[in-house]
Formats: structure tokens, C-alpha cells, sequence
């Protein structure tokens, strides 16, 4: 595996993969340029944490997850979700559980 160049008409490099350059400019949608740009709007998400949110999305667990809010609205969702999630863990793990009968 190596990048791949390529060169427009032009005479401009064009760098398959990468930081999804290609695939933004160029419009290719090779393999790796396809990948290359998924990996940057998931790493353009990721930076998206930490930010503030926009004021109309508060008290959502997704707020809360993926903007990292923590306001007391944001705070709860999160909590309610993961309570939520610990229940069903919780319920899961005891059907799972072998009941043994040890008089
Ligand atoms: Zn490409
Ligand atoms: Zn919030």
C-alpha cells in the first residue's frame, strides 16, 4: 500500500487517500479517497467536541455524547441514558446468569 498519484489534465498532483483531498477537489471517488474522507468527517466530528452546541439541541444524549456538552439540561439526558443503558446491561447479564439452586 502506497499513495497513489495521479495528475490532472492540468498538471496538478493528485494524491488518492491521504487527507481526502482528492476526493474533495478532484470529485474522485477511488477506494482510498473514499476512505480518506470519511476518516476526515469523522475526525471533524471528533473535533466538534468541546465546542459549544448550538442553544436549541440541549437535553439531548446526543448532545451530550457527541458535543461533549455538560450542562444540567445535557447532564441529564446523559444520565438518563446511561442509567437506561445500565438497566438493560443489567437485565441482560441476569438472563444470562445460570441460576443454580444451592440449598
Ligand atoms: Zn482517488
Ligand atoms: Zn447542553
Amino acid at each position: 500500500m502506497g499513495v497513489k498519484v495521479d495528475f490532472t489534465p492540468g498538471g496538478n498532483p493528485v494524491k488518492h487517500g491521504g487527507s481526502g483531498t482528492a476526493y474533495a477537489n478532484y470529485k474522485c471517488r477511488c477506494d482510498e479517497c473514499t476512505e480518506a474522507n470519511t476518516a476526515r468527517t469523522k475526525r471533524r466530528r471528533n473535533a466538534r467536541y468541546g465546542e459549544a452546541p448550538p442553544e436549541d439541541i440541549h437535553g439531548k444524549y446526543s448532545t451530550y455524547s457527541n458535543w461533549g456538552c455538560r450542562c444540567e439540561l445535557c447532564l441529564a439526558a446523559g444520565a438518563q441514558h446511561n442509567s437506561e443503558n445500565y438497566i438493560s446491561r443489567k437485565n441482560r447479564l441476569e438472563e444470562l446468569t445460570p441460576v443454580t439452586e444451592d440449598e
